[in-house]
C-alpha cells in the first residue's frame, strides 16, 4: 500500500489512500480485501509470460531488427506463443508465452541461471523456425516470470470514505488488450480533475468511481476475450477470427467517421 500526496489548483494538500498492486508478486488480494469493501481477488488466467530482453538490435541483430521491425511480432502454434515488441534504445522486449498450471514455469526452468532459461526456451519451442528461435539465442541475461491475474470483468465495490484504488489495484487485467497503462493514467488524472473541483472530496471520489467502473469494462472485457482465445486447442483459427472481427469493427468506425 502506498499513500500518494495530492495538490490540487486551489493549493489544497490531499492524502488519498491507494492501494497498490505488485503486478507480479501476488500479494495484492490482501491488500483488497482489508482496504475495499470487495470481495475479488485476482485470479490465475492460465497463461504465464516468460519475459527476456534483446540489447542493441538494430547494430548487433540486424536480422532480428528487420524481423520484429518498428512495432511488434507475434507467433503463435503448437499452444505456445512469443510475442517480442521493440521499445525505446535499440532494445526489444519479448514474451514467450505459455499455457500451463501456476507454478509450472518456474519448475520447468531453472531461473538461477540465464543460460539454462535461454536453452530451456529454445527447447521448448523446438519445431519452430529457427529465425524464430534467434530471439532466444540473442537474449540477455534478464529474465523474469509474469504470470497473468485478472479481476472480473465489471469488478467494483463499495465505495469507503477516505479510500479509492486506481490503475491495476482496481481493475488489474490480462495484457492482451495493451490498455492497462493507458487506464491507470486516465484514473489518476480523472481523479485528479475531479478532486481539483468546488465538490466535496468524498462526492468526487465517488463520481471517479462510478465513471472508472463503466469506463474499464470494455477494455476489461476485450482482455479477457484476448487470454481466452490465445493458445486455444483451435489457437490460430480463433486468433485470426478475433483480428478479423477487430478489422471490420475498426473499419466500419472509420467509415461512420
Ligand atoms: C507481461 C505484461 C505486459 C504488459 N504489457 C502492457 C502493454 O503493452 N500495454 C499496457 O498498457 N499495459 C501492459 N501491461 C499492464 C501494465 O503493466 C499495468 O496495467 C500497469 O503497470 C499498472 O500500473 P499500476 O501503477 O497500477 O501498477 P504497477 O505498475 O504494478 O505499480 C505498482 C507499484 O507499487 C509497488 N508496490 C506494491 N506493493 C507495495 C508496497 N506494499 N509498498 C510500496 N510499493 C509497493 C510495486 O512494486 C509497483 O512498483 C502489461 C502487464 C504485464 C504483466
Amino acid at each position: 500500500m502506498i499513500a500518494v500526496k495530492w495538490r490540487t489548483v486551489e493549493e489544497t494538500v490531499a492524502r488519498i489512500a491507494c492501494a497498490a498492486i505488485d503486478s507480479y508478486q501476488g500479494r495484492r488480494g490482501q491488500a483488497r480485501l482489508s482496504w475495499c469493501s470487495s470481495y475479488w481477488t485476482p485470479q490465475y488466467s492460465g497463461l504465464c509470460f516468460v519475459e527476456f530482453g534483446i540489447d542493441d538490435v538494430d547494430r548487433s541483430y540486424p536480422a532480428l531488427a528487420c524481423l520484429v521491425g518498428r512495432g511488434k511480432m507475434s507467433v503463435e502454434g503448437n499452444g505456445k506463443a512469443l510475442i517480442v515488441q521493440r521499445n525505446a534504445n535499440s532494445h526489444f522486449r519479448g514474451y514467450a508465452i505459455l499455457r500451463v498450471p501456476p507454478g509450472w514455469v518456474e519448475r520447468r526452468f531453472d531461473f538461477t541461471s540465464p543460460k539454462a532459461v535461454r536453452e530451456g526456451l529454445i527447447r521448448e519451442y523446438s519445431g519452430f523456425a529457427d529465425e524464430i528461435l534467434d530471439l532466444f539465442r540473442a537474449s540477455n541475461e534478464h529474465f523474469a516470470i509474469r504470470p497473468i491475474h485478472a479481476l472480473p470483468v465489471g469488478h467494483c465495490w463499495t465505495h469507503r470514505k477516505g479510500l479509492t484504488l486506481i490503475g491495476d489495484a482496481a481493475h488489474v487485467m490480462s495484457p492482451f488488450g495493451g490498455e492497462g497503462v493507458n487506464n491507470a493514467m486516465l484514473d489518476a488524472a480523472e481523479l485528479a480533475r475531479l478532486l481539483a473541483t468546488d465538490s466535496p472530496w468524498d462526492d468526487a471520489v465517488m463520481e471517479y468511481e462510478a465513471s472508472m467502473f463503466a469506463r474499464v469494462a470494455e477494455s476489461a472485457e476485450g482482455s479477457a476475450e484476448g487470454a481466452a482465445t490465445f493458445l486455444s486447442h483451435d489457437g490460430q483459427a480463433l486468433t485470426l477470427e478475433l483480428y478479423r472481427r477487430h478489422r471490420s469493427a475498426h473499419e466500419a468506425s472509420a467509415g461512420a467517421g
